[in-house]
């Protein structure tokens, strides 16, 4: 069995964002539910763990965990922001990342971290979990990870992107991806060119036939946590809204 545990599910300011009053952030200073970290998702199976990206959210979090690699999804700080602590761990880990836009500090130092560059469709075996860099529509190289384990168990993690490259969308199309963990970083109707809004990110899900769809990388630009769920109940019978501390089954 498969799982996701979503560490964090937030935009790059997480929410609710430093003395900003929106009703996002309003909501999620009552309700502590609606608090979202940036993001970060741990996988486990029966014989492999991974991180998908390290925020800093994450990084005092995986002193817990037992990590065979760490995945990143691109340099922007919100997912690497954790690997300025993380480099420090006691045993080596290896560290798959794109080659474009490379952090300095963690190119030059990376202490403990085995820095290994990823390549589009190109899969990484990794004891009982296969692992897919699938390019994204981001600003700088980004690409999202699917991860399967045997036939039956898969996880298509896509974050930060515009969309889907098409060359991305025919290959998961062909995969039979259970759940779906889309970029919905913006509310309904709202035009981000660099994030999906939260019906692009369902019609993503739909459109590569994933059974589940979990919309997460939620920033405070989207509807307030309360809305955003009524939203989706209303409209989708497999769509959920990721939060913080979210486990995913992918059986
Ligand atoms: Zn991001
Ligand atoms: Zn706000
Ligand atoms: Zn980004």
């Amino acid at each position: 069995m498969l799982v996701a545990v979503l560490i964090g599910t937030g935009g790059s300011e997480g929410v609710p964002v430093p003395g900003c009053v929106c009703p996002a952030c309003n909501e999620a200073r009552i309700y502590h539910f609606a608090k979202r970290r940036t993001a970060s998702v741990f996988l486990t199976s029966y014989g492999t763990s991974v991180m998908i990206d390290m925020s800093l959210d994450a990084s005092s979090y995986i002193e817990e965990l037992y990590l065979d690699a760490v995945f990143i999804t691109h340099w922007h700080h919100d997912h690497i922001s954790g690997l300025y602590k993380f480099r420090w761990i006691e045993k080596p880990v290896d560290l798959y990342a794109p080659s474009g836009d490379v952090d300095p500090e963690i190119k030059h130092f990376p202490k403990s971290l085995r820095l290994k560059f990823v390549k589009p469709f190109r899969t990484i075996d990794l004891g009982d979990m296969e692992v897919t860099p699938l390019p994204l529509n981001h600003t700088i190289e980004t690409f999202g990870y699917l991860i399967e384990v045997g036939s039956r168990e898969s996880i298509a993690i896509l974050y930060d992107t515009k969309l889907l490259p098409p060359e991305t969308e025919a290959l998961l199309k062909k995969k039979n991806v259970k759940v779906a963990l889309i970029d919905a970083t913006v509310a309904p109707g709202t035009k981000d060119p660099k994030h999906n809004n939260v019906d692009e990110a369902v019609k993503i899900g739909q459109d590569i036939g994933a059974e589940e769809i979990v919309l997460t990388h939620i920033s405070h630009r989207n509807l307030p946590f309360s809305r955003l769920i009524k939203y989706v109940r209303e409209r989708w019978d497999n769509v959920y809204v990721a939060y913080d501390g979210m486990l995913v089954y992918v059986v």
